[in-house]
């Protein structure tokens, strides 16, 4: 007779791999499916660094959820024996009454968080490779730092597979098919049943769940890696990881890290130039003549003091929601589907509580976690 797992989890980026940890971990029989191989670089979840911080300008809402995805985040690396989050602080700049500073100062007041401001000179002295202009500010948030992309991804994944969890790489579903009791997984293979399972796919999520299909967009995003002349200025203990309004375009910001391995400081802008992406199989368009002049041009604007020598870029996608907020819910109707999207370029930092979220919907069919934002009725705002 087949087995029928208690749970099945459809993509193993980082959303996926948290849910199949916390689902192993909290004693449910559970396999992970995922279409491609470990760290590929098609989805959102490869490289090297993804920022994390407390005060949030997008909504204080998220405030206690990133709580807890910073005490996870820290239970994670104990149990896997591997240091993930590095804290080097943030430091947000741009005008006082912009959508940056502005939020995370009311996020940093409502949840009593760490900060100072700091004016254009206090910056310049401070840390000395970034430029600002004289009606610019920065706020230095405390608690900021980055996370080890794919090795926190491996490290849920180590942590499942501890913990009993079955994954299988290679192994595209190519349809969920709700029932009475359950859902059956068409695959390549063949099928796998399961009680309720957790579509967690990215820039695929509108292929096994239709309803998406206007809702969620992926586009291409490219960053960059410039090689410092003077390293000590942007090593981590001198340089926190940052965020930066773009004052060329009035609109959008830069992020950007300081030098973690040997490809020098990171920086890209959110959401790039917003292109489309038709078919997500499809390799993403290459770095171009119009993306490096971009990147080229803000590190020399921004970050001057960091000497920016090209040395690589790469492109990656987001997932875009029209709120940007993220989609993690049940499934209108299907109560054994839980459909997860915490993309729209900012959520990898929660991966540390999606997991939560995710088992608490797929084993309890509802979460005392703060999720309001992230319904199906909240898509379009
Ligand atoms: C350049 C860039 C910078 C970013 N910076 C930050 C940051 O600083 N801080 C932050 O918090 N977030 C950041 N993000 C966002 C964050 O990385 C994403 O929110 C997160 O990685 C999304 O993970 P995911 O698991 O939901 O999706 P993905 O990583 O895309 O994983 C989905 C997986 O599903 C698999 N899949 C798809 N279809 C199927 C199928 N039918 N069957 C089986 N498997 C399937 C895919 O192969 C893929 O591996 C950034 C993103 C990018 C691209």
């Amino acid at each position: 007779m087949q087995k029928v797992y208690d749970a099945a989890v459809i993509g193993l980026g980082i959303t996926g791999a948290a849910a199949l940890d916390e689902l192993a971990r909290r004693g449910a029989s559970v396999i992970g499916l995922e279409a491609y191989h470990p760290g590929h670089g098609m989805g959102s979840s490869h490289g090297d660094t993804r920022l994390i911080r407390l005060g949030y300008f997008e909504d204080p809402a998220y405030v206690p959820l990133l709580h807890r995805a910073y005490r996870n985040w820290r239970s994670l690396e104990e149990r896997v024996q591997e240091p993930l989050l590095h804290i080097t602080g943030v430091l947000h700049i741009g005008k006082r009454d912009g959508k940056i500073l502005k939020g995370t100062g009311l996020a940093c007041e409502q949840h009593g968080l760490a900060h100072e401001w700091l004016d254009a000179d206090q910056v310049r002295e401070r840390f000395p490779v970034f430029a600002l202009q004289p009606d610019e500010a920065g706020l230095f948030e405390h608690q900021g730092g980055y996370l080890l992309a794919e090795r926190s991804v491996n490290a849920f994944l180590k942590s499942a597979a501890q913990a009993g969890a079955s994954l299988q790489y290679g192994q595209r579903v190519l349809g969920v098919e709700p029932g009475d009791g359950g859902v059956t997984l068409r695959t390549e293979q063949g099928s796998i049943r399961a009680r309720k399972v957790v579509v967690a796919t990215g820039a695929w999520i509108a292929e096994l769940v239709p309803q998406l299909r206007e809702a969620v967009s992926p586009i291409r995003v490219v960053v960059s890696w410039f090689q410092p002349r003077e390293r000590f200025l942007t090593t981590p203990h001198r340089m926190p990881v940052f965020l930066r309004e773009d004052n060329k375009t009035g609109e959008g910001s830069f992020f950007g890290f300081p030098m973690v391995g040997s490809d020098g400081i990171k920086m890209g802008r959110h959401a790039h130039f917003r292109e489309p992406i038709a078919n997500p199989d499809a390799p993403n368009a290459p770095v171009c003549e119009r993306d490096l002049e971009l990147l080229q041009d803000a590190i020399d604007r921004y970050v001057p003091g960091a000497g920016g020598i090209f040395s690589k870029a790469m492109t990656c996608r987001y997932t875009m929601t029209p709120t940007e907020n993220f989609l993690m819910d049940l499934l209108p109707g299907q109560p054994n589907v839980v459909v997860a999207s915490p993309c729209s370029g900012h959520g990898f930092k929660f991966g540390g509580v999606t997991g939560e979220i995710l088992a608490d919907l797929a084993l309890d069919g509802g979460t005392d976690l703060p999720i309001g934002l992230f319904s199906f009725d909240s898509l379009h705002g």
